[in-house]
Formats: structure tokens, sequence, C-alpha cells
């Protein structure tokens, strides 16, 4: 265990552990941050320190920048050394950054969204909630697809809506088939879902035509943030068929602002599923590439105390990142830096670990109920709805912070 001058509780999620990047915004200027309990380590100002220069030769203007882009740019071989350089300096009491002006307040500052999407790819890599979503809307006998088990399955989303967590968004309106009519409607959606989904951000490109191996995956990765895909249930079962989901989902999907590198949920490994039917040579992997990371799904209505109504696991996933970036490179396909590579709806097993109001309500059949005597069978208008993640064992804790999304009444369109 080491020690760390600056003190934070046990409890925090950003441990000396952890190190996350972020952007900040903070007296009218950009900053790349990195997050030490309530604080954040301005790398404006430690871009600055003579000691720093020298060392990490990296251009200070890389983190006055307003997203992480150019910083995930200098690829991860310097990504470790600032982590190094980091870790030692905060655990030496005679450290140079104690004489210069290098910590903000979390509360001073507003975090932004921490990197520039150029493209985002959403999976479906939860056995438990592609069977959930087949048992309800197709075979409850055959309910996964005939290419589940052989590949992980995408679609393309779309990177322009995806916003930081504290952004509000508006009901969306659209399309919809109400059940036994015979023409659709158009209105406020009105099966409005979370989907409790991690990403992970793309740290380092592939040349057009060159597929990433199982092996070189994490070389590839960058860190990972909490993923809320946010999902209008109504207009989505009209539209997806046949070329998959587009208005239902492109409305807006919220992440954390805090992006945890892998190498700081290194020692969250865990093994994964048994996978078969046996996958194809190049979905093959060697070790633990799957990580023990606790999920949460909290949702508050105005006024009122919020409810945890689920408790997952990242672990449940049957396709990990490696297999998932394989795949997805296996056509030559190219990753950009900043990227978005997001799991699909990640549900456990037990009913409790549900990743969405689609299968807690089974489909709008039954009530989640909320503390205060509330029920909800989908999200309404004002309501908050919260995911948290952490890894923690008896050493240390490694915490994702929170997405936090407060859902507004739809506005009004002109007809
Ligand atoms: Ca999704």
């Amino acid at each position: 265990m080491h020690n760390c001058w600056i003190e934070y509780d046990h409890t925090s999620d950003f441990s000396l552990y952890n190190l996350p990047y972020g952007v900040f915004r903070y007296d009218g200027r950009y900053g790349v941050g990195v997050a030490i309990g309530d604080q954040v380590i301005d790398m404006t100002a430690v871009a600055h320190i003579e000691q720093f220069q020298q060392e990490l030769k990296i251009p200070a203007e890389v983190f006055a920048r307003p997203v992480l882009n150019d910083y995930i740019a200098q690829g991860p071989a310097k990504h470790r050394e600032v982590r190094k350089y980091l870790t030692r300096e905060l655990t030496d009491v005679q450290s140079y950054l104690r004489d210069h002006q290098v910590l903000l307040s979390q509360s001073d500052v507003e975090m932004v969204l921490p990197v520039r999407v150029p493209n985002y790819t959403d999976f479906y890599s939860s056995r438990d909630h592609a069977t959930n979503v087949g048992k309800m809307f197709r075979d409850p006998e055959n309910a996964l697809l005939p290419n589940w088990l052989h590949m992980p399955v995408a679609y393309h989303g779309r990177a322009s809506s995806i916003v930081v967590s504290g952004t509000d968004l508006h009901r969306p309106c659209g399309q919809q088939m109400p059940k036994d009519a015979e023409t659709p409607v158009y209105g406020p959606c009105r099966l409005l879902d979370f989907e409790l989904e991690m990403a992970f951000i793309i740290g380092k490109a592939n040349e057009l035509g060159r597929p990433i191996s199982t092996a070189d995956a994490d070389d590839h990765i960058f860190g990972l943030v909490l993923f809320n895909d946010w999902s209008a249930r109504d207009i989505q079962k009209w539209e997806y068929v046949p070329l998959g989901p587009f208005l239902g989902k492109n409305w807006g999907s919220s992440v954390s602002p805090w992006v945890v590198p892998l190498d700081a949920i290194e020692k969250f490994r865990v093994p994964g599923p048994a996978q078969s039917p046996e996958v194809l040579p190049y979905l093959k992997y060697e070790g633990d590439r799957h990580y023990d990371i606790s999920l949460e799904v909290a949702i508050q209505p105005d006024d009122m105390d919020e409810t945890t109504i689920v408790r997952s696991n990242y672990r449940h996933l049957y396709w990990n990142m490696a297999q998932q970036l394989a795949h997805h490179t296996i056509n030559g396909c190219n990753m950009q830096i900043g990227d978005m590579l997001a799991s699909g709806t990640i549900s456990g097993p037990t009913e409790s670990s549900f990743g969405s109001m689609l299968e807690l309500s089974w489909a709008g059949k039954k009530d989640v109920e909320l503390v205060g005597g509330q029920k909800r069978k989908f999200i309404h208008d004002g309501d908050r709805v919260i995911m948290r993640a952490f890894a923690q064992n008896n050493d240390c804790r490694v915490g994702f912070g929170e997405v936090r999304t407060k859902i507004l009444p739809s506005h009004k369109t002109k007809s």
C-alpha cells in the first residue's frame, strides 16, 4: 500500500491506483486533468514543471486542449511513463508537485466530454441480455439468433449525440406502431429506457486493411468509461427490421467524464465464460481478458431519494474487449483514436442484475418499485438515471465515478 500525500477517503473511486483522465473547464479554459480523491491534478500546470518536461518530453499544449485525443496520440508507452511519474510524485513527500499550484477541487471545475468521438460502435455481448430480449420478442425456445455464439454482434451507432454526465436529454418523438393499430402514429416515446454498458476508447489506430489480433488488442485500448445507451423502445421496435437500430438509439448516449486506463484495472482481470461452440481462430485469446467491475443503476425522480434498481458486473459479458476489437477489424476496418466501442447492455443471470427497464419490467408486464412508493415500467420525465461502476479488493478501489442524466419532456414540434 502506497502513501499518497494527497488525502482521500478509502471509499473514494479515485485512489492512487486509478489515476483516470478527464477534461475540465475552469476559469474559461480547458485542461487535461487526472482525478485523485475529490481533487483534480491540473496537467496543464504539471506540464510546465521543468522536471516533468525533461523526463516526459510531451509538448505542454497537448494538455491544454478541450479533448484528450492529442494526449492519447502520444501512445501507450508515453501514457505508462506519465502514470509512473504521477504515482512516484504522489507518494514522494518532497515532490516538486507540492511547490506548484497543480490541484483543483473537483467541485470547482466542470467536466466535459473527454474525447472527440470519431466513431461509435455498440456491441451486444451479454448472453443474458440477448437471451432475455430474444425470449420477449422472438422465440422463448430459441432466444439466441444463430450467429450470436459465433461472433460479437454489433451495429454502428451515431457519435454526434454522445454527451457527458450531467447533460439533460429531451424525451424523443418519433413513429410508433401501437399494438393492434393499422397505421403508425407520431408522438413522444412512451417506452423510454436506459442500457447499462461500459465503453472502451481506442488509443491507437490501425491502418485500413490491417486487422488487430486479440493478442495486440490491449495496446489499442486507452481506457474505459461508463456508458448509458439510451433507447426509445417503441420507436426501435417499429423501425429496426431489416436494417437495425436508428432513431430509437441515436438521440443520446451518456458517458462518465473520467477515462479509467486499462492499467488501473489490471489486477481485476478474471477468466471469462467457457465459449461453446468453439470460436473461429481469430476470436481465440490467451489469458484472463474479462474484468471484475461492479455496476449499479439508480433512479431518482424529482424531489425524491434515489433507488438502486440494478446490480450487475462487467464480468458477465460473453465476448471480451479483445474479441470485440479483433472481430471489428477482421475485415480491415480502421479504428481511430477516440472511437468508442460500447459493450451492449450488461445483464447478469439474476433478475436484479438485468441492465435495462425492458428486462426489469419484462416488456412492461411488471413494476419496478422505488423508495417512497413510486413505481416504474419505463423512465418518466424528471427522472435522473445514475450509473456507477467500481472494482474493489482488500487493498484498493478503482472507481469510474458516475454517469447521471435527467430526462426532460419532449420539445414541441411544429406540425
Ligand atoms: Ca446498446
